[in-house]
């Protein structure tokens, strides 16, 4: 089976075909311009010292500084990092904002770490990147298994290197650092725009039915907005459990639930399933906001829904994509459902830059224009090129990036 990098390689082919892009072009597309690798010594709670290994892929910036987030978790390796990476150079490109790609990570459970072990991790993380990133390098940014108490300790390790103060290294802080209004919950905000506007594409009726696969930051705030504008959110899933409840959960009292003992499970009035059951529920739309993969050749039959939504990044294996358009499956992908959290990061960046901050109501129209904008952009490429949103998406962005590299004489 190919690797989760060699899956990204893979859609790029794809891309050139349909570009008719040269072989120089495609090979400058193929690789991260820079891999960092670094062992990061932390002193844990108990006097020992554990060695932990990270990682910064660095993209592509033709289009602006690398951009992207890091992720804790014990499945991070090069490969992962490296095809995030690539898939930030599409999404920043799909949604037109001037950054680049990059993705950073960590191999480790945090999970198992006290609050002080994951600061002083955190802290050995950003001084080892600290020669390589800065607001016009690369600006790291919260993903799975990361928050903005941890961007907080990042921004504060790097201020303390280089003496002076520079917010806009890092986005998805604190407020009370120079974080953005609307940054916590945008992924799923940017995702909700791009639902609606599914919706009238296809004729969808109020009370469409919606399962969320992969309840934490993403897909609990998706479920929250979903069901405040209407949508009857019929199941949720972690890692551990699936709920379901066929006219609809009442999603408040899970978020409360969940946050309390940490679990799906004994939520009373609902119907608890195993958590991959969430695939096979009877629902209008499945989205997925868990990992890479979860879907695959192995299980694409048993997804009931006529449409996917990506919350997660490449949470579709290329041959079950495959698949799934064979049935009729329409999926919108992770490069234009995900893009509400790196573009309000970039707000998050304007503001740090001109030290001036918006209301919510003022990001969050941005938001809704940039969503619906980049929608509208993918939908025509889908039109004109009679493709797939994904290849779509791939196209618009890699058409983007590589007029970047000819404008720069790089191509
Ligand atoms: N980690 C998020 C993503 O995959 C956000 C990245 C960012 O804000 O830079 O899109």
């Amino acid at each position: 089976m190919a690797t989760v990098f060699e899956g990204a390689q893979q859609q790029l082919r794809a891309v050139q075909n349909i570009l008719k892009l040269d072989e120089t072009t495609i090979r400058q597309l193929m690789h991260p311009k820079r891999v960092v690798e670094v062992a990061l010594s932390v002193k844990m709670d108990d006097g020992s010292v554990n060695v932990y290994t990270g990682y910064r892929s660095q993209y592509n910036d033709a289009r602006g500084p690398f951009k992207g987030g890091i992720r804790f978790h014990p499945s991070v390796t090069a490969d992962e990092v490296k095809a995030l990476s690539a898939w930030m150079t599409w999404k920043t490109a799909v949604v037109d904002i001037p950054l680049g790609g990059a993705k950073g990570g960590v191999a480790v459970d945090p999970k198992k770490l006290s609050s002080g072990e994951l600061e002083r991790l955190s802290r050995a993380y950003i001084r080892a990147l600290a020669p390589f990133i800065g607001p016009d390098i690369d600006i790291p940014a919260p993903d799975v298994s990361t928050d903005p108490r941890i961007m907080g300790w990042m921004l504060d390790e790097y201020e303390e290197i280089i003496g002076r103060k520079a917010p806009g290294v890092i986005t998805g802080k604190p407020l009370s650092i120079g974080g953005s209004l609307v940054r916590e919950y945008a992924t799923a905000q940017g995702a909700f725009f791009v639902i609606d506007e599914l919706t009238r594409q296809y004729h969808l009726s109020k009370g469409t039915t919606v399962a969320i696969q992969g309840f934490g930051n993403g897909g609990s705030f998706l479920a929250q907005i979903l069901a405040d504008a209407g949508y009857a959110v019929v199941a949720v899933a972690d890692s551990q459990s699936s709920l379901y409840k066929e006219d609809g959960l009442d999603v408040t009292e899970i978020i409360k639930h969940k946050k309390v003992t940490g679990a799906l499970k004994n939520c009373v009035g609902c119907e608890a399933l195993p958590s991959e059951a969430i695939l096979s529920v009877p629902a209008d739309i499945l989205v997925l906001a868990a990992l890479e993969n979860t879907i695959h050749s192995g299980n694409q039959r048993e997804v009931r829904a006529k449409y996917i939504v990506e919350l997660a990044n490449g949470p579709v294996t290329p041959e079950a994509d495959g698949q799934l358009f064979e049935r009729g499956v329409i999926v919108v992908p992770d490069i234009l459902a995900n893009v509400g959290g790196v573009t309000v990061s970039y707000y998050e960046q304007v503001q740090n830059a001109a030290n001036f901050y918006w209301e919510e109501q003022e990001i969050l129209a941005m938001l809704e224009k940039a969503m619906r904008r980049a929608f509208g952009a993918v939908a025509l490429y889908q039109e004109r090129y009679n493709t797939t949103y994904r290849m779509a998406g791939y196209v618009l962005a890699v058409e983007r990036v590589v007029r970047a590299m000819r404008d720069r004489g790089r191509l």
